[in-house]
């Protein structure tokens, strides 16, 4: 209880944070299925934030929030809980599939090379902050209990603040397109949105609360978690563009009511993907989970595209704009990001020249620049190719690169492709893996040899070993090696 208690704490005064420190706060998976997508999009769009700001110098606290309660089927306020449902289905604990799901979603985004943000909070690791924000909302009169479930009073709300800034919806007119739903007639006014529900008694995840044994609402995690970690006000929040309405809406309400002020001062949300020019969606049949594109096998891919590929692919688009995704797109994508690689690769084995011959046109000065423009991306790689040019007619000798030129190149390319845009030269990657993967096995035959007193082979294999730079270290349950100076 104590742990529990330590672990879920509500603190009375928050530092906020100052620069160079920023608080980011981006709305993270519900764990209930694999990573698609849908999901490398934004882990994506706001790791290339998360190491640009840190990049020029900010120090990024940056909170991506697991869901692993309260998000129920339809999004909305009725339904199953999406991961009791699957945890039914499977015949598993909810927390079960919870860890499953959150074991692979960062398989997944390690294969992505999407760096771990800086606290990763559980929504259900929060539930006594959830419990005292919908009480200061109720004490503020912007929310009423009803059977055991608390509702945001939106009518009231929206009559003493502004609401749908961020997605431009007008209430009156959502009022009219809202359906009747089960539940609904709990609610003074269709728009209200539950801060706290009562569990239904097959209903498996739930906790004490004044009103009820019940469970906390979708909306209500992310301000929850937000405020405990970065504050009541904080410097952005991030999500997809599906998220805009009514998630954020309705966490803008939820902040607003309870602290009386917003919580973010930026809101920034990244565009949705197509496949084929169509919705992705489970019952259109093109819904192609990460591990399908890494693996080929999904009906509607070619082949199988790296990860790298899919990052690429994925920032050689503007964050904002929608992006389709198709077997040509993608193929095109392994082949740009494959001569890129190739050009930080013939850099290094460009000699300087007393002068240059050639103009290296500000190449650094506008990548920043392009980045320092809400993240264009699309911008620097593009700057990037056209560098190659001069790349490779110096590689081929046609013309000449001095010292400090060939300098801010290498800065350059190293610094933006790998640092900034996360990229990584499979290549090397997939070849470090297949020596590991061969001296291992010859080792293993070696083994074999001296199990059956075979030792003119074992030393012929250690000698063999040694004279291309692996040192063999026999010890009582097999070899160590490693491998020494590079021979050249
Ligand atoms: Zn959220």
């Amino acid at each position: 209880m104590e742990l529990y208690n330590s672990l879920s704490r509500t603190r009375e005064k928050f530092e906020p944070l100052n620069p160079p420190h920023v608080g980011l706060y981006v709305c993270g998976p519900t764990v209930y299925g694999d990573a698609h997508l849908g999901h490398a999009r934004p882990a994506i769009t706001f790791d290339l934030l998360f190491r640009y700001l840190s990049h020029i110098g900010y120090k990024v606290r940056y909170v991506r929030n697991i869901t692993d309660v309260g998000h129920l089927e339809n999004d909305a306020d009725t339904g199953e809980d999406k991961i009791a449902k699957k945890a039914r289905i499977e015949k598993l604990e909810p927390m079960e599939i919870v860890q499953h799901f959150t074991n692979r979603y960062h398989r997944n985004m390690d294969a992505l090379n999407v760096l771990p943000p800086s606290i990763e909070p559980r929504a259900s690791g929060h539930i006594i902050e959830q419990i005292q924000i919908v009480q200061k909302i109720i004490d503020a009169g912007f929310a009423y209990e009803n059977a055991g479930s608390v509702y945001f009073d939106l009518e009231k709300y929206a009559a003493a603040h502004p609401y749908g800034k961020l997605s431009g919806r007008v209430i009156e007119e959502l009022d009219s397109q809202t359906r009747q739903l089960d539940g609904q007639n709990e609610k003074r006014f269709p728009l209200d949105f539950a801060l706290w529900k009562k569990a239904a008694p097959e209903h498996i995840m739930r906790w004490t609360s004044p009103w009820s044994e019940g469970f906390p609402g979708w909306h209500l995690e992310c301000t929850a978690m937000s405020m405990r970690y970065l504050g009541e006000t904080f410097d952005i929040h991030g999500g997809g563009m599906d998220l805009m309405f009514p998630h954020h809406e309705c966490e803008i309400a939820q902040s607003v009511a309870a602290f009386g002020c917003e919580s973010a001062k930026y809101w920034m949300h990244n565009n949705m993907i197509t496949i084929n020019g169509q919705k992705m969606g489970k019952s259109l049949k093109n819904f192609i989970t990460l591990n399908d594109f890494f693996a080929g096998t999904h009906p509607a891919l070619d082949k199988a595209y790296s990860p790298m590929t899919i990052r690429f692919f994925i920032l050689q688009a503007h964050y904002r704009s929608t992006l389709d995704f198709g077997n040509e797109a993608l193929q095109a994508s392994e082949k740009g990001l494959q001569r890129l690689m190739a050009g930080v690769k013939a850099l290094d084995n460009i000699n300087p020249a007393e002068k240059s011959t050639i103009k290296i046109e500000n190449i650094e000065e506008k990548c920043y620049r392009a980045m320092n423009d809400d993240l264009n991306s699309p911008i620097v790689i593009a700057c990037l190719f056209d560098g190659l040019r001069i790349i490779n007619l110096a590689r081929d000798g046609k013309e000449k690169l001095s010292e400090t030129d060939l300098n801010i190149l290498k800065r350059t390319y190293k610094t933006f492709i790998f640092e900034i845009l996360g990229l990584k030269d499979e290549k090397n990657e997939n070849q470090t893996d297949l020596i590991t993967g061969l001296i291992n096995h010859i080792l293993e035959i070696r083994q074999q040899a001296k199990e059956n007193k075979d030792f003119a082979t074992s030393d012929k294999i250690r000698n063999l070993l040694n004279e291309l730079g692996v040192e063999v270290k026999d010890r009582k349950d097999g070899a160590e090696w490693r491998l020494s100076q590079f021979k050249t």
